[in-house]
């Protein structure tokens, strides 16, 4: 029951803690079923999909867009997301601060760290991550319509929990080095990290954000 695995994973998490349930690929009633047990927060990782649940569930829903997202499917997602967690390069974050800008809007992100062994894995490198975030501090930094909230990454897709631990302590260590290094950053404060089978040890980590697909919704007919 989608009820009982919303409430056991809610039940485990630490006061401030927040549960996304990434429901790509799942049908309106099941997301309907996440909703009626108290679940306000939703995941989703294509951008045409997450444009055609959002007008058809309550409105009080926070969504946030975890995948990779094209430069011409802004608009698709922007006018709804919460946070866009999965920022992945350079271009797509300047075109979202100009989406913004044009738009009259501040958009919450987050860079995605490139954090697992796959090579196919998107996201920045550590010294990428540093020139964005030196020029976000700058008093005459061009982004002023993005709202840069923290850090995402995707542990290396495998069994041996020892590599996961590393992966998750290596973006946990990062994550403290930037607040040092930037110490006028205001709001960065977030760490998305941890899925189906890894957020409890997410936790241990340091996870604000833990996004949970399968563990909730069941495996995904693909
Ligand atoms: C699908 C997805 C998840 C959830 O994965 P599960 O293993 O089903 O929990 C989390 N994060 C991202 C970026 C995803 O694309």
């Amino acid at each position: 029951m989608i009820q009982d695995k919303i409430h056991d994973i809610v039940g485990k998490l630490p006061s401030g803690v927040k549960l996304v349930a990434v429901s790509k690929f799942h049908s309106v009633p099941e997301l309907m079923e996440a909703y009626r047990a108290g679940q306000r927060c939703f995941g989703e990782n294509r951008p045409q999909e997450f444009a055609m649940k959002v007008p058809e569930m309550p409105s009080d829903i926070e969504w946030h867009f975890i995948g990779h997202l094209q430069t011409n499917k802004l608009k698709l997602v922007l006018p709804y997301a919460s946070l866009v967690e999965s920022i992945d390069s350079k271009r797509l974050l300047d075109s979202v601060n100009a989406w913004g800008k044009a738009n009259g809007k501040v958009v919450p992100v987050l860079l995605e760290l490139h954090l697992g062994a796959e090579e196919t894995k998107g996201g920045f490198t550590d010294q990428e991550i540093i020139d964005i975030l030196s020029e976000y501090v700058d008093a005459d930094s061009a982004y002023s319509h993005v709202r840069i909230r923290g850090l995402m990454g995707m542990a290396t897709n495998t069994d041996d929990e020892a590599v996961i631990d590393s992966d998750f302590s290596r973006i946990e260590a990062f994550k403290k080095n930037l607040d040092r290094m930037f110490p006028s950053l205001d709001g960065f404060t977030e760490l998305s990290i941890g899925m189906s089978d890894d957020w409890q040890l997410a936790l241990r980590h340091g996870a604000t954000i833990i996004r949970v697909g399968t563990a909730i919704f069941g495996p995904r007919k693909v």
